[in-house]
């Protein structure tokens, strides 16, 4: 199981990498210690308000305070909803899952709306599970010594870096017996002469161990008690509930999950899997980590996706939803009524809403630096004045496009710089929104109906 667990996660992350390549360039939320967005970090620019809105969710999130909460990001087109959201996805680190969507997937033809958003759900809840695993040599590895002392068992931990099973062995014993014979006691910090054997106390200060490593001793024993050596260790690792299923199904089985189509799931394999994995939380071998389901255009979805919605988030295990939408009042899908985003009024209740504002002319120019950087495009400053203010009198994602557009003009006539010349070229062959449709209007005769 282990095997296909970290293959899994491994494609996990290339889809995600592919799906967000127009936000690569964000590495995480940009915030302070104090959770104080800094101007321009860790790849974002301003939206000073959301980014700190979304820092306070994130630490919520991790103190584990937020399960089954839904939030939404509004805000106009370009804004940086779905940035913000992959600031807030790489700074959870890889243990906490997190699921983005396009409200649109819902709609297949291979699955009904409701086990698609099941199923984005489960891909949103880790399940943290303990194992033990034999050492394999060559690991750098913490080896757990305990013995009972005077009736009581203290336990502690046996750190060594050495990339050689004997060593290990040889040093583990060496302590034991440095135990017996009473030299080291609990707390102790130590080092073993590999050849000698001979053992020199260090102190009792934990934060010195790190002075070893300086010092390249070899062995380092941590807050070391008395005892056995063992030869398994344990491993931690996070699947989320819906790999669980998908192994477990016996119509897909685990291969179905790196093709990426699992199809339906018998509701009778996920209340096995939830009736398991409660078995293996209360005995200890396991744990729920609530993750975060991000749905995007989420005016998208319709009343029965969002009745599900209401009802799954009730769940005691259900993710954080944030859901991101650009739209003012409009129609709730499947109904005649309006609302705002289009989502209804009882849903729209139980959310914290984050808005998002339109950018000023420096954090367009900010942005466009940035991504100018991370696509190894160099521009020139003039060039750069022309995007931001294309970017202001347009929409700041078209002036994104026209970097690389502008980039591939550049090269064709040789240079290595962008100049003004390259983006007046690309403004004039692309269309933005608003051209666009002007020119659908005067030319609307020729089109089809
Ligand atoms: P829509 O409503 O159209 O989906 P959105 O609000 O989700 O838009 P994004 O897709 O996040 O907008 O932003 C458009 C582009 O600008 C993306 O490439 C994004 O990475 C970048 N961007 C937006 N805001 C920021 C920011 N504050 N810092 C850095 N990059 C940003």
């Amino acid at each position: 199981m282990a095997g296909a667990i970290a293959t899994t996660s491994e494609i996990k992350d290339i889809t995600r990498m592919e799906r967000i390549g127009a936000h690569s360039h964000i590495r995480g939320l940009g915030l302070d210690e104090s959770l104080e967005p800094r101007q321009v970090s860790q790849g974002m620019v301003g939206q000073a308000k959301a980014r700190k809105a979304a820092g306070i969710i994130l630490q919520m999130i991790k103190e584990g305070k937020i399960a089954g909460r839904a939030i939404l990001m509004a805000g106009p087109p370009g804004t940086g909803k779905t940035a913000i959201a992959t600031g807030m996805a790489q700074s959870l680190g890889k243990d906490i899952p997190f699921t983005m969507l396009a409200a649109s997937e819902i709609f297949s033809l291979e699955m009904s709306k409701t086990e698609a958003l099941t199923q984005a759900f489960r891909r949103s809840i880790g399940v943290r599970i303990k194992e033990e695993a034999e050492i394999i040599e060559g690991e750098v590895v913490e080896i757990q010594i305990d013995r009972s002392v005077t009736g009581g068992t203290k336990q502690g931990k046996l750190t060594l870096k050495t990339t050689d099973m004997e060593t290990i062995y040889d040093l583990g014993h060496k302590m034991i017996d440095a135990l017996n014979k009473e030299k080291v006691l609990a707390g102790d910090v130590i080092t073993i002469d590999k050849a000698s054997g001979k053992i020199s106390k260090l102190g009792r200060s934990f934060t010195r161990a790190r002075d070893y490593d300086a010092m390249g001793a070899d062995t380092k024993f941590v807050q070391c008690p008395e005892g056995e050596l063992q030869r398994r260790r344990e491993v931690v690792h996070t699947v989320s509930l819906h790999e669980i299923d998908v192994i477990n199904s016996r119509t897909q089985g685990f291969l179905a999950l790196f093709s990426g189509d699992t199809g339906e799931i018998k509701p009778e394999v996920r209340d096995q899997i939830n009736t398991k994995v409660t078995e293996w939380r209360e005995e200890g071998k396991a744990e729920i980590v609530p993750g975060v389901l991000f749905i995007d255009e989420v005016h998208m979805l319709d009343i029965e996706c969002f009745s599900f919605l209401n009802r799954a988030l009730e769940d005691e295990r259900a993710p954080v939803v944030i859901m991101a939408s650009n739209r003012g009042i409009t129609r709730i899908r499947g109904t005649k009524y309006e609302s705002p985003h289009g989502i209804p009024l009882d849903l729209l209740d139980r959310l914290l809403i984050i808005s998002t504002i339109p950018y000023g002319q420096e954090d367009i120019r900010q942005i466009l630096t940035i991504r100018c950087e991370e696509e190894d495009v160099d521009m020139s400053r003039e060039a750069c004045d022309v995007l931001t203010r294309i970017g202001e009198e347009t929409s700041l994602r078209y002036a994104i496009h026209l970097i690389t557009a502008g980039h591939l003009v550049a090269k064709k006539r040789r240079a290595t710089q962008v100049d003004v010349s390259d983006i007046k070229r690309v403004y004039q062959l692309f269309l933005d929104e608003k051209r666009s449709v002007e020119f659908i209007r005067q030319y609307q005769k020729q089109y089809m109906f």
